[in-house]
């Protein structure tokens, strides 16, 4: 049951699922020297930078941080190796000490292997292992620039806050909200007012606050000063994002792939409203039953009767 559940459910990894994977990367990458990058296509979702393999060949990596659903690691020499999972995109880590594995697409297609049909990026690492960069349906990207020029960069600039308690205020979110016309749904989807929220989550904050989907964003942000609707956003936000961010941290111990598809779940067991059309809102004392409506040719959940 919970199985079909996710099989149906699957959608691109989002940010806690990102930041799992971050923190998997990090702690296998750090400190280690790519040897070898074998490149066995010339793009994914766009092509690779030209001398790719060249620019990460020899070099130390440092650390592996996270803008969105960007990750990002750092390189010796001030280089910055972005990559980002699309829909499908997976990373396994093979070697004596790991115990992520290869695992298998409904077709029954090998993936994270090294040598599976799938298997497009293929990094040795200083100690023996291999991280192995697969996506069946390549809409992830990769991409690699001096860390200094990230902030001018075309797919980094124009972010908004990320949605953790150091950098989403309900100030600033209040200003990203307010004269426009757009429900509150689709604003919180738009990267440039917060950064690295997808459809899963968006619906999980709006229940959580109380706030119906179809309500304008500059009706939830008011006329000035900041409104209560906006306090419990932000706080829904932070919450709902830590709370995911933790369930990931804990699934990670059996480090069953850091990445996409079958062999990583989402952390289902937290979602109140998305997945359940037709089933009891959970909302403490509400009667109201979860409805499934389309905007912006996203599904979004939500109950009429507690979200206003
Ligand atoms: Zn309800």
């Amino acid at each position: 049951m919970v199985m079909a559940l996710l099989a149906t459910l699957r959608a691109m990894p989002e940010l806690p699922e990102v930041e799992t994977i971050r923190q998997g990367l990090e702690h296998h990458l750090a400190g280690r020297r790519i040897l070898e990058v074998e490149l066995r296509r010339d793009d994914l979702r766009f092509p690779f930078p030209g001398d790719f393999d060249r620019m990460l060949r020899g070099r130390l990596v440092e650390r592996v941080d996270r803008r969105a659903k960007y990750l990002l690691i750092r390189l010796e020499g001030r280089l910055t190796w972005l990559c980002h999972l699309g829909m499908t995109g997976r990373w396994t880590l093979l070697g004596d000490d790991l115990e992520s594995r290869p695992g298998r697409l409904a077709n029954g297609a090998l993936v994270g292997s090294g040598e599976g049909p799938h298997d497009w990026v293929v990094i040795h690492l200083g100690n023996g292992s291999r991280a192995v960069y697969s996506d069946h349906r390549r809409f992830g990207m990769m991409d690699c620039f001096p860390t200094d020029q990230q902030d001018s960069h075309k797919l980094l600039a124009g972010l908004g806050p990320e949605p953790t308690p150091n950098h989403l205020t309900p100030i600033g979110l209040a200003d990203g909200l307010r004269g426009r016309r757009t429900p509150i749904k689709s604003a919180l989807l738009d990267q440039r007012t917060v950064a690295g929220l997808g459809n899963i989550y968006v619906c999980e904050i709006l229940h959580r606050s109380g706030i119906s989907p179809r309500r304008s964003a500059a009706s939830v942000a008011g006329r000035s000063s900041v409104t209560g609707r906006v306090e419990r956003i932000t706080g829904a936000a932070h919450d709902v994002i830590t709370e995911a961010i933790d369930a990931g941290g804990s699934t990670l111990q059996d480090f069953r792939g850091v990445g996409g598809d079958d062999a990583m779940g989402y952390f289902s067991h937290n979602f109140l409203v998305y997945g359940r059309e037709d089933e009891p809102c959970l909302a403490e004392g509400c009667t109201g039953t979860i409805r499934r409506i389309v905007q912006s040719n996203r599904s979004t959940f939500f109950c009429p009767v507690c979200q206003r």
